[in-house]
């Protein structure tokens, strides 16, 4: 008889999982880092000096629970970002169960991974030590499959970004609730911009604009940049970027290229392509700012100016940005003389009044 014919199968689950299979792969090998999502480890010894790799075939890790003897493992698959196997050694099983064979694979799928985690082992002939075993994997696994759920669950991801014509493209890179401020902004400038593009259908009923706040680092153009455009409602105002080819918004930013902000406009995401809905993967707005420009008053359960919450949130994001450098690479400045990659429209007073509401 072949080992698999032995064995049985001890834990069978699976997982959707909102992150690339080279995330979710560098997570869960990362063998040292187990104790951050398999449940009752104090800590692992990972010894490579048999490894084939560091962390591959021939690692032996050695788990050392909170209660309990320690478990240990011998890696022996390492494909990443794809498969992982391990094997826990029979001595290390205290009979529980012998010829332990487990498998973690990740496949990608159009919203991230799919996790598969398979545990065999071939029985032992004393019925409670049977049941035992299946408790014990069944309980471990399934806690680590939950927490593997609930960390990348909230964890980022890409969207593609496009103007209406398709010119102009790029991508949004890890976005999501977390990291960034989904916001509704009623200013009379949003507002007027709109006008300004002869793009009144981009504000919602109210007047309000659907933006995401994020770093520009995090904003990449990939084809038709000669086409980006941009304008400041006012000398002092914020340089709004734009498609030209469709006046389409794309985003908004300061004019110094050194702070780390952009406020992507939500016609510019391409959630349509990405298959995903818009607030699966930024989350509901956090909320309506600037509702005393709204039309028809301030909006049901918008603010006024803006909540302290947000604005706190807003500096404290900005604050990790800049200690993290992400001001740059910019689609919007050029890297060498910081200038904006084109020259900005500026309007007069006037002009800008006119378009006003
Ligand atoms: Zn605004
Ligand atoms: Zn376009």
């Amino acid at each position: 008889m072949s080992d698999d014919e032995q064995t049985t199968v001890l834990f069978d689950g699976r997982a959707e999982l909102g992150a690339r299979p080279s995330d979710v792969f560098s997570f869960v090998a990362d063998h040292a880092g187990l104790p951050r999502w398999i449940p009752g480890l104090r800590r692992v010894d990972v010894d490579v000096s048999e490894a084939q790799t560091p962390g591959g075939v021939g690692t032996r890790r050695t788990l050392r629970m909170r209660v309990g003897p320690p478990g240990v493992e011998i890696v022996t698959a390492f494909e990443p970002p794809n498969r992982l196997a391990y094997s826990a050694t029979d001595a290390s099983l205290r009979r529980l169960c012998t010829n332990h064979q487990a498998e973690l694979t990740c496949a990608p799928t159009p919203s991230g991974t799919h996790l598969r985690w398979t545990v065999r082992a071939k029985p032992s002939p004393s019925w409670w030590r049977r049941l035992a075993a299946r408790f014990v994997f069944n309980a471990a696994c399934g806690a680590g499959m939950t927490n593997l759920r609930k960390y990348f669950l909230a964890r980022a991801s890409d969207i593609p970004l496009s103007c209406r014509c398709g010119l102009v493209r790029g991508l949004a890179i890890d976005v999501s609730s977390r990291r960034g401020n989904r916001l509704v902004c009623y200013c009379d400038d949003c507002q007027a911009y709109a006008r300004y593009l002869g793009r009144e259908d981009i504000v919602d009923p109210l007047g309000g604009t659907d933006v995401y706040q994020t770093t520009p680092s995090q904003v990449e153009i990939t084809t038709g940049v000669e086409h980006v455009r941009c304008v400041r409602l006012s000398q002092k105002g914020l340089v709004r970027w734009y498609a030209g080819c469709c006046r389409t918004p794309m985003g908004n930013t300061l004019a110094s290229p050194r702070v780390p902000f952009v406020g992507v406009v939500h016609c510019f995401m391409d959630h349509a392509s990405d298959g995903r809905a818009r607030d699966e993967v930024l989350g509901v707005p956090r909320a309506g700012i600037q509702g005393r420009y709204a039309v028809g008053g301030v909006p049901p359960g918008a603010h006024r100016v803006a909540p302290l919450g947000i604005i706190l949130r807003s500096l404290r994001s900005l604050v990790r940005a800049w200690l993290a450098g992400e001001h740059r690479p910019s689609a919007f400045f050029d890297s060498i003389t910081g200038l904006p990659i084109t020259r900005p429209d500026v309007l007069s007073g006037g002009e800008r009044d006119e378009l006003r509401p």
